[in-house]
């Protein structure tokens, strides 16, 4: 992992519903989109406030007509997380916005473009010490005249990339935009450059990071469904992540939006950058020496056990002790399965043999006893007390090396994948 690159620091927010601050080092910050209308003032405020509880620090809202930003004031009073109004071709919307009250204001230079516009729009964000994010997209970025001329002399600049006027055209954008915020001396600014090709946002972003200090919105726009987009997002912002680049993000889905929430704290988590609330789940994949329906147990660990617990503590769920133990180093309760049972660790310790149907609820018990155990102050995560000793492989799971090496091993169920 590369140290993060220290950005200026812009702060979204106010004393009712607190303060998010984006760059300067802070932790990444998640934000998610509505997908209602802003005018219809109570689906509007229940689904932030939805968004809020699932762990967004921010949330935006669209503003196409006068009859949302009118409804906003109201939305502004019950929310409980910093709001951001997305504004498209009508500055008046975002001068409409900022006297409602919210938070941060988007702009996109494709579509607002008229210099005493911006100007307008940065004269009353600053009034009211509101940042405002510049942000194009590939989508709206191409300029509707001489697109061709254009697009092929800044293609030059990255002539060996094959979206080289593409990262140009996006940066030549930025930075005159940027010019006209630097002449009104605003540099309460966060910066996106987003598409819908992964390997084009590392690389425009990698440039932008080395071109501005604004903070960067990461984020790959119009990726699909959560099926379909979740590899495509991850793997951009990962990397940029990966490389110290980025201040907030944005995952976005054609599907319910709590999942982009959901997906991008677990992408934080996995990448060290936020501290994990709840059970963190090591399953093993499954391979030929599979006696128990793994998946389904898997499945039914995710729904019954995860819920029931707070503490990020790390449970293992394997198929076999073959590799089980190895690869479930470091759990702080693991279950290992074998001919139709289950053996369970809690810190190394071997604590109960079950048949295959008794594995999840005795999972569970001592998942809960462990936890009030730490809570307590009677045990620490991550602490084992003894190393795992494999069962007996025959004597104690009716399974394992020796009876997969004498060809003995029942073929079993695996589950519904679907
Ligand atoms: S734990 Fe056992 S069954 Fe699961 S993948 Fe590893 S070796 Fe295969």
């Amino acid at each position: 992992m590369t140290p993060r690159k220290i950005t200026r620091q812009v702060i979204v927010g106010d004393d009712r519903v607190g303060r998010v601050r984006i760059g300067g080092g802070a932790p990444v910050v998640v934000q998610t989109m509505n997908a209602g209308y802003t005018h219809d003032i109570d689906a509007c405020v229940a689904e932030i406030n939805r968004y809020a509880k699932a762990g967004a620090d921010i949330v935006r809202v669209a503003v196409p007509e006068r009859k949302d930003t009118e409804a906003l004031r109201e939305v502004m009073r019950q929310v409980n997380v910093p709001v951001v109004a997305d504004v498209h071709f009508h500055y008046q919307r975002a001068l409409e916005a900022v006297e409602a009250g919210v938070h941060k204001i988007r702009l996109n230079p494709g579509n607002i473009s008229d210099r005493d516009q911006v100007n307008q729009v940065i004269d009353a964000c600053k009034e009211r010490g509101i940042p405002i994010r510049i942000g194009v997209n590939e989508g709206s970025i191409i300029e509707r005249r001489d697109k061709a001329r254009r697009a092929e002399e800044l293609g030059k600049f990255f002539a060996g990339h094959k979206s080289g006027h593409l990262l140009a055209l996006m940066i030549a954008k930025l930075e005159e935009y940027l010019d006209i915020f630097a002449e009104r001396d605003f540099h309460d600014v966060c910066i996106s450059a987003k598409s819908m090709d992964a390997a084009l946002v590392i690389d425009i972003y990698t440039e932008i990071s080395k071109r501005f200090d604004y903070p960067l919105h990461l984020g790959v726009t119009h990726a699909g469904t959560r099926d379909s987009g979740c590899i495509r997002s991850i793997s951009a912002l990962s990397t940029l992540l990966a490389n110290g680049i980025g201040d907030t993000v944005r995952i976005s889905y054609a599907s319910d939006h709590i999942d982009e929430v959901k997906d991008a704290i677990e992408m934080l988590c996995c990448l060290g950058m936020r501290v994990r609330k709840g059970v963190e789940l090591i399953a093993c994949p499954t391979c030929g020496r599979i006696q128990v329906d793994l998946f389904t147990l898997v499945k039914e660990v995710e729904k019954v056990l995860m819920p029931e617990l707070e503490l990020p503590m790390k449970v293992a769920v394997m198929s076999c002790i073959v590799n089980g133990p190895g690869e479930a180093e470091g759990a702080d309760v693991a279950v290992f399965a074998g001919d139709r049972r289950g053996i369970i660790y809690v810190q190394g310790q071997k604590v109960a043999n079950v048949t295959e149907e008794e594995i999840l609820p005795r999972l569970l018990q001592e998942c809960k006893a462990f936890e009030a155990k730490v809570k307590a102050g009677e045990a620490r995560l991550g602490e084992k007390l003894v190393e795992i000793k494999p069962p007996d492989p025959i004597g104690e799971l009716g399974s394992g090396a020796a009876k997969i090496a004498a060809g003995q091993v029942a073929q079993v169920s695996v589950g519904q994948t679907g």
